[in-house]
Order: structure tokens, then C-alpha cells, then sequence
């Protein structure tokens, strides 16, 4: 049982939400019952922390979906021996999700304020094993590289090759990936010098706005 707060609502939450639309991996579901998903969320939408739906952090962004954090946590694969890196620190939230299940995180915020409240939420949860870098995360992060999975949480036009070339050979990308409105989830596994595609449905983000990505 989880020792944080509104366990309750977070059971149901990971049942009707989550198991209910058909996530399985037993480390994904066991991660979200027990980080607690309100410690994330400014007043007063905290108050609405376990409902469906994306919420605001403030500067303009927004946490993810429980469903949509769950699922591209699970499209990752994520062993206890990754080393991950995660562009679009946000939150927090889904750092501390991965920070469970992997051995290493590295996530890249380009809004100094919102990289400040990521690591300050991750230091509350006592998480060690998260380092956040303030930046611009199409680049990368040449210095924790190679990495066994990259997760996109933010609208990519395309993967940048820089982001290819920073991933471990049989790695995983997942990413939204298409125009500022709508994007198509996308997995891209190494395979040796080519990358295999997986697509997995229609999602909303904001953009990813950088070097390789969209333009400010
Ligand atoms: N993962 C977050 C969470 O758990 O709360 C949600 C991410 S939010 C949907 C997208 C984030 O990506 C925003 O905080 C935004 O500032 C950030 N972002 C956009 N472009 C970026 C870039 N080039 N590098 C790093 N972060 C970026």
C-alpha cells in the first residue's frame, strides 16, 4: 500500500482508467498506485489530481493524463538496470513514475521555473535517482548517453537524428509525434542502424520547442 495520501482515489484510478483500458504491466501499475499524482498539481486542480484528464502546473503547460503517463511508461519497456532519459521534465510526475522502475533518469526542462518546481516535487517524494537538466532536451544529453529508452513528452515534428544517435542499440523511443494540434503516439526501436516503428493512436501535447523542434 502506498504511504502517501488519497491511496484510495489512486487504486481507483489505476482501475477504472488504467487497467481498465487494458495497461498490464504489473511495475507500471504498481508505480502509479503509489506516487502520489496531487503533490504534482498546483491548488486548486490538485483537488481533481485523479480524474482523467490533463491538468494545469502553470507557465502555460500541463501534466499529462494518468492513462497517457501509464501508457507510454509501459511502450518504454523499462528494465530496473536503464538508464532513461526523458525530454519534457513538466511536473515531475512521470519522472517519478520511471524513477521506480529504472535504474537511472535524466529529464531536460526548457522553462527554468518549471525545471525548479520538477526538481522541487521529486525532492519532497525523497526521489534520488532523477537528475534534472535545464535545456533544450532536442539535443539531448551527450553526458548521461548511451540511453537504454528516450521518452518525448511533448509534441516532436519529427525524432531528431541527435536523439537516435544518443540511444543504446535495441532502445526504445516513444514520442508524440506530428503537427502542434495532433500528434500520433510513436515507438522507434533500434535495431542496428535502422529504427523500427510502432504506432499507437491519435494523442494531444503541447510543443516541443527547440533547435530540433518547433520554433518558439
Ligand atoms: N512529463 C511532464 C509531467 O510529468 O508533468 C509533462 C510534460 S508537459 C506535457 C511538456 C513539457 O515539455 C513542458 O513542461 C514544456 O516546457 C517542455 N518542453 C517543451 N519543449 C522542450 C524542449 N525542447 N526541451 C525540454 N523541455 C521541453
Amino acid at each position: 500500500m502506498s504511504p502517501y495520501p488519497r491511496s484510495e482515489e489512486r487504486r481507483r484510478m489505476v482501475e477504472r482508467q488504467i487497467e481498465g483500458r487494458g495497461i498490464r504491466n504489473p511495475r507500471v501499475l504498481a508505480a502509479m498506485r503509489e506516487i502520489p499524482r496531487h503533490i504534482f498539481i498546483p491548488p486548486p486542480y490538485d483537488q481533481s489530481a485523479y480524474d482523467d484528464n490533463p491538468l494545469p502546473i502553470g507557465n502555460g503547460q500541463t501534466i499529462s493524463q494518468p492513462y497517457i503517463v501509464a501508457l507510454m511508461t509501459e511502450l518504454l519497456h523499462p528494465e530496473s538496470s536503464d538508464n532513461i532519459l526523458e525530454i519534457g521534465a513538466g511536473s515531475g510526475y512521470q519522472a517519478a513514475i520511471l524513477s521506480q522502475l529504472v535504474q537511472k533518469l535524466t529529464t531536460i526542462e526548457r522553462i527554468p521555473a518549471v525545471a525548479i518546481l520538477a526538481r522541487n516535487n521529486l525532492k519532497a517524494l525523497g526521489i534520488q535517482n532523477v537528475e534534472v537538466i535545464e535545456g533544450d532536451g532536442t539535443q539531448g544529453y551527450l553526458k548521461n548517453a548511451p540511453y537504454n529508452g528516450i521518452l518525448i513528452t511533448a509534441a516532436a515534428p519529427e525524432i531528431p537524428r541527435t536523439l537516435t544517435d544518443q540511444l543504446a542499440d535495441g532502445g526504445r523511443i516513444v514520442a508524440p509525434v506530428g503537427g502542434c494540434d495532433v500528434q500520433e503516439l510513436v515507438t522507434l526501436e533500434k535495431k542496428g542502424d535502422r529504427m523500427i516503428p510502432e504506432y499507437h493512436g491519435g494523442v494531444r501535447f503541447v510543443p516541443l520547442i527547440g533547435k530540433h523542434g518547433w520554433e518558439n
